[in-house]
């Protein structure tokens, strides 16, 4: 049962790492704010009553931190994982974009070629619609055709970004918080600058699309080249796309030994670029991030297998099973490392904030119990000396008294004396 089967496979995959991580770091900052609240509003209260402990600015920054903290929640419920598909014009961007959706989001094929940004980012409820940069109206999709036209007729400016909200049910990647961005070809920009300041410098993945049936030119080289002056070791994948048609060419299907001879090559280009060229990896990591598939062909065999029917029906294409494996294992690869790669660059920086707060609240709060305890032994030493002083006047007043006690009865001995001599006399 397909349907199960991608249950499964949701519940499996990496991509887990970050959601679990996401859900982990919102429960701590949700602890975190729920004790900088309460100690707010405690220090609040001594701020307020008759004893002179904190003072104005001492209250104004614990309100501070709630605000700071507050803030990192914001952000942190919008974090995501962030993945950008860059090549030229028909490489198949779009068709890989939707054979890992599972289903024909972004408009692909002649005619159609998206000029602009697309993100395709997941959302509750049923619908899918559409918002344009700079813009808060929510278009409505209801055909791929519609969204189609809508993208080519409008004349957008090429680093623009057209958002288009997919519901979250109908996709396992969307749910798990990927977003994808797919962009005009290399080949048609000069603003290649502004495209990495505006979609590249989040994220968290680079797939290059490439051609298979044709070397990787100087564009989509000098691109990465840019990427990679701008991030320190982008994370970058290479799809040698439309691998089914070089297998269909003449003398691959005469000689099995051409196809590899070609995918050899390939394979030894992409990895020095990845490795000599651009530098940012190893060549065993760099044999982990260069795939031959096909991304037409995998859209349509999902279809088909949604369907309940099997992945290929009709003539099988030679090799068609080794390309749908291999791109399972690309998704695979990419999963693992989007979701790792995303846990440090987003989580990382909210965690060593998170820390610092607590520190700084915890000197404060150690500060201001040091005054208090200050404070007490002052009250408690006046306290003893008052005590004191009192311990003395009760003796003085012991003295006084039987002193007093004395005079009087030498007094009214006197008195008697003095009363019974003059009463004989
Ligand atoms: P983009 O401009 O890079 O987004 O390219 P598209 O995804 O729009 O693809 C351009 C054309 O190439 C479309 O007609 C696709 O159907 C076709 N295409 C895409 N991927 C493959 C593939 O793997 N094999 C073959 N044979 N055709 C493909």
């Amino acid at each position: 049962d397909p349907n199960s089967r991608r249950e499964l496979h949701h519940v499996n995959s990496p991509l887990q790492i970050f959601v679990k991580a996401k859900k982990n770091i919102n429960d701590i900052f949700g602890d975190i704010s729920d004790y900088v609240v309460e100690s707010t509003n405690f220090i609040e209260g001594l701020a307020q009553g008759h004893i002179d402990i904190v003072d104005k600015a001492e209250t104004e920054t614990f309100r501070g931190f709630v605000f700071k903290i507050n803030n990192i929640r914001e952000v942190l419920a919008r974090d995501h994982m962030k993945v950008a598909f860059f090549g030229r014009t028909s490489n198949g961007k779009s068709s890989v974009i939707n054979a890992m959706l599972r289903d024909k989001i972004l408009p692909s094929g002649i005619g159609h070629t998206t000029n602009c940004f697309c993100q395709v980012e997941g959302v509750d409820g049923h619908d899918a619609y559409l918002m344009r940069e700079g813009s808060e109206e929510k278009l409505n999709v209801t055909s791929i055709k519609q969204l189609a036209n809508a993208l080519c007729q409008e004349k957008l400016c090429e680093s623009s970004l057209v958002r288009i909200f997919w519901p979250r049910e109908r996709c396992s990647l969307l749910r798990d918080d990927v977003v994808f961005v797919d962009s005009p070809g290399v080949d048609v920009s000069q603003n290649l600058d502004d495209w990495i300041d505006n979609h590249c410098l989040n994220a968290d993945v680079f797939v290059l699309v490439l051609n298979a049936e044709s070397t990787m030119t100087l564009a989509e080289k000098s691109f990465f080249h840019e990427v990679s002056g701008k991030i320190s070791k982008p994370n970058i994948f290479i799809l040698n796309n439309r691998w089914d048609a070089s297998a269909s060419e003449p003398e691959c299907q005469e000689s099995k030994d051409a196809l590899e001879k070609v995918k050899a090559q390939h394979q030894e280009r992409c990895i020095d670029f990845l490795t000599k060229e651009l530098k940012v990896s190893t060549v065993k990591e760099a044999e982990e991030r260069v795939f031959f598939v096909s991304a037409r062909e995998t859209l349509q065999g999902r279809l088909q297998e949604a369907n309940g029917l099997p992945a290929h029906t009709g003539a099988l294409a030679e090799g068609f099973q080794s390309r749908y494996f291999e791109f399972q294992d690309f998704e695979r690869k990419f999963e693992e490392c989007i979701s790792k790669s995303a846990v440090k660059t987003k989580f990382e920086q909210h965690s060593s904030r998170g820390k610092t707060i607590a520190n700084d609240m915890r000197l404060m709060l150690d500060n201001i119990f040091e005054r208090v305890n200050d404070l007490r032994n002052q009250k408690l030493e006046q306290k003893k000396f008052l005590t004191d002083k009192i311990s003395t006047t009760e003796t003085q007043l012991m003295v006084v008294t039987r002193e007093m006690k004395m005079k009087i009865h030498n007094m009214v001995e006197e008195v008697e004396q003095k009363v019974s001599k003059a009463l004989n006399e």
